[in-house]
């Protein structure tokens, strides 16, 4: 097994000396002589590259880049990589491996706009906050005929086609990292690569013409990124021509539909309708402006800076023409858009002194029944009654006043998020028309980011659950799986120590006493409140190390990327999601095509309540919770993952503020360290990345063997390729099954092969 440290329980800023590892020299005698650079660490916890002017006794007189000269404590400066190695390519070339040197040289070549390093196998981007020259046909033809080799993207993506040819094995290319860090667009950057080998036919303009539009749908501005994703985008190449391409869509966040953060927007795609509709179509769907509908109001935020939605809105329609969703189905889906909108609008008003209300027959409830294409009378019945049954017999229940606006709010969520999956499927079809699928494939994984706001919800607690299961995959992969068959194979190996996020994994799937099994047992009591919740959360989770407790409804988990407080307020609900037979039946009933589409598609899916009219409302909650409806899909695509050869890209936000040129390096060193970049850097380095079976090895190379050697085992056979070249030991290992070699070994005997 793999070794495993205790969590970090604060995400350790700058602040913190940085350890050092002796099998690597890092302590090793900086030699604070004259002349010599240092890292010292500013009052603001930051490290400096400075100079020592002299020494004495355990003092050091430094002078800082600009010139200012300051006295410190010897033992407190941190050696520096001679000036060589600045801004070096891969992080495993610097000689000191410490914190500060890994800053610096990020730094170093971020600020020419190097936003791609090497960390061994994992390729790490900071996000630049503006365009830099790195992208387009050029650069797509350099790496593929490999005239560049500086680490990018477009390099990932070409090793992963190549090796998807070699090994004949499925790849994926998996793209991590804190929300707003580049994820979306590292995505879309190994797209252009990929799509370009689409063999011309206009297939990869096509292909990339479904970004606009997933982001209209499914991306909003957040108080972290005015661009967040809000759901899991698996896409999927094949090596089969023409590409055939899907997207595998996870869990839109649906409840933004309805209520966002003061800061936040909704989907991008509200906005943009309300600004770009032409007139004709404003005046078919009867829009008014955003800051007039009720669910956008709430967050008091209808622009972004640097975006024109209306000119965005013509994007879309041109980009749904390019992937031929038609003119009649564009229509039908704007129709969608602006009934959710109306729906936000519709009002109810109180009918007797037990609360029970109708709605309001006003131009929001004329608009959403003109535009789902049912009565008023009928949508007045689905927003408020419930008809159940009972021993058998059905029963009409009226609805209060705040059961009315669920039920309208619960409707509006299923209706936007039906359209997403509607809109995804469309495009899909359109995409894949004529073309089987075949062969292998690379698929690129883009999620929401790790998140952490002042206040937490039931959103933040899903994605960032899913965030911590996607470090996972990173880890087995990075530290576990290589470190096993090292041991496996039985080679000298010092294990490198990470920090395992299993337990906190743990903490959510454990049965039946985890975060996720206790939220489910709670949604399915009536009486249960957010209160019962959290202190049930409580009295079962204060022994486990990654949960915490706290005041009233609150309690925290100690995630790999640091402690998040969460607010369970609204959990239980939206955790239920329960959307009513009636509303259901309603949208089976209207004669737009859509509802009706929804609605079939509703009743079968297995994980919904059968098509029984009447159903009560204890049976609906037989239907999944949302969480488990998570974790079977997140589980579906770990499994999909696990099956292919890994690539992984990390993206890193070097500043809150969204602003190119601000590196803040407390900032960048707590996302180094939370997904363990400096650790994967210490495994390749120590490590040996390529290995060959001797049965393997002594057939390739062993004609170049001088003695003869063809009754020999091939292990023998082996050693004896390896002596004959004076291949230093310390550049090898001879395991019980395979030869393991340091970087760049293997190739001296390719070259040796050629030779002969
Ligand atoms: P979330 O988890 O919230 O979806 P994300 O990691 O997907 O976040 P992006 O939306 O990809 O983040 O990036 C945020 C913003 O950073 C982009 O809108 C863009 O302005 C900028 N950005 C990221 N990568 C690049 C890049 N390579 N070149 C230029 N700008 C970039
Ligand atoms: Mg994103």
């Amino acid at each position: 097994a793999a070794a495993t440290t205790p969590r970090r329980l604060s995400p350790a800023g700058a602040g913190s000396p940085s350890q050092r590892d002796a099998r690597w020299g890092d302590t090793s005698s900086y030699g604070a002589r004259k002349k010599h650079r240092v890292f010292c660490q500013l009052p603001n916890g930051d490290w400096a590259l400075c100079t020592v002017i002299t020494t004495s006794g355990d003092d050091s007189v430094l002078k800082l880049p600009e010139g200012k000269v300051l006295r410190l404590k010897t033992e407190s400066l941190e050696a520096a990589n001679p000036e060589i190695l600045d801004g070096v390519d891969d992080l495993m070339q610097l000689s000191y491996l410490s914190e500060p040197s890994v800053l610096y040289n990020l730094q170093y070549r971020y600020s020419q706009d190097l936003i791609y390093t090497k960390a061994g196998p994992v390729l790490v981007a900071v996000n630049p906050f503006k365009k830099v020259p790195l992208y387009g046909n050029e650069y797509i033809d350099a790496y593929r005929n490999k005239t560049k080799d500086s680490p990018h993207v477009y390099a990932i993506a070409d090793s992963a086609l190549r090796e998807m040819k070699r090994d004949e094995v499925n790849q994926s290319i998996i793209i991590s990292g804190e929300s707003g860090a580049g994820k979306t667009e590292t995505a879309k950057i190994a797209m252009q690569y990929l799509a370009s080998l689409g063999g011309g036919g206009g297939i990869e303009y096509e292909i990339l013409q479904t970004n606009p539009i997933l982001e209209a749908f499914g991306n909003a501005k957040t108080l972290r990124n005015d661009n967040s994703s809000r759901f899991i985008d698996f896409l999927t190449f094949t090596d089969n021509l023409p590409l055939w391409f899907t997207v595998w869509p996870v869990l839109l966040e649906k409840s933004r539909v309805v209520q966002c953060a003061v800061g936040e927007r909704s989907y991008h795609i509200f906005y943009q309708l309300c600004a770009g509709a032409t007139a004709s179509l404003r005046d078919k769907l009867n829009l008014k402006k955003a800051d007039e509908y009720k669910y956008l109001k709430q967050s008091c935020c209808y622009s972004i800076a640097g975006v024109d939605d209306a000119q965005m809105f013509r994007t879309v329609t041109e980009a749904m023409n390019i992937v031929h969703i038609s003119k009649e189905d564009q229509d039908n889906v704007f129709t969608m858009v602006s009934a959710v909108l109306w729906l936000g609008d519709v009002s109810f008003a109180v009918i007797d002194n037990e609360n029970h209300v109708e709605i309001v027959v006003d131009e929001a409830a004329e608009t959403v029944a003109r535009l789902l294409g049912c009565s008023i009378e009928d949508l007045n019945l689905a927003l408020s009654k419930r008809h159940m049954k009972v021993n058998n017999e059905n029963i009409v229940q009226k609805l209060t006043l705040s059961q009315a606006i669920d039920t309208r709010d619960a409707l509006a969520k299923s209706l936007y998020a039906s359209l997403f999956e509607w809109l995804v499927e469309q495009i899909n079809k359109s995409l894949s028309v004529g073309k089987r699928r075949t062969g292998r494939s690379i698929s690129i994984l883009d999620i929401y980011g790790f998140e952490s706001f002042d206040r937490n919800s039931f959103e933040q607690f899903c994605i960032n659950y899913a965030n911590e299961r996607l470090q996972q995959h990173f880890n087995r992969h990075l530290f576990k799986l290589e470190q096993e068959e090292y041991v496996e194979d039985g080679i000298d190996w010092a294990k490198v120590e990470f920090e395992d996020n299993q337990n906190c994994l743990n903490l959510f799937e454990k049965k039946p006493l985890g975060l996720l099994s206790l939220l489910d047992e709670e949604s399915t009591f009536p009486n249960a409140t957010d209160l019962t919740f959290a202190n049930k959360l409580k009295q079962h989770l204060n022994n486990n190390s990654c949960f915490r407790g706290e005041r009233g409804k609150a309690f925290a988990v100690r995630h790999y990327a640091g402690e998040v407080a969460y607010d369970t307020s609204g959990f239980l609900e939206k955790n239920r999601d329960l959307l009513h037979m009636d509303s259901i039946q309603l949208l089976a009933k209207c004669k737009s095509s859509l509802p009706q589409m929804f609605a079939s598609k509703m009743l079968s899916q297995s994980d919904n309540p059968l098509p029984v009219p009447y159903r009560s409302s204890a049976a609906d909650s037989q239907k999944l919770s949302v969480a488990m409806k998570f974790k079977g899909q997140l589980f579906q695509l770990m499994q999909r993952l696990e099956s292919t050869t890994p690539h992984f890209i990390r993206c890193i936000k070097p500043n809150n503020l969204q602003l190119p040129a601000i590196y803040e390096q407390g900032l960048v060193l707590q996302q180094l360290k939370c997904c363990g970049v400096l650790e994967v850097v210490r495994i390749s380095r120590s490590g040996y990345p390529t290995r060959m079976t001797h049965q393997k090895f002594a057939r390739r190379y062993g004609f170049l063997l001088l003695e003869d050697v063809a009754s020999q085992d091939p292990l023998s056979v082996s050693v004896a390729i390896l002596h004959q070249f004076n291949i230093l030991p310390e550049m090898y290992q001879v395991g019980y099954t395979k030869l393991f070699f340091r970087t760049g070994q293997l190739l001296l005997f390719s070259q040796l092969t050629l030779i002969h």
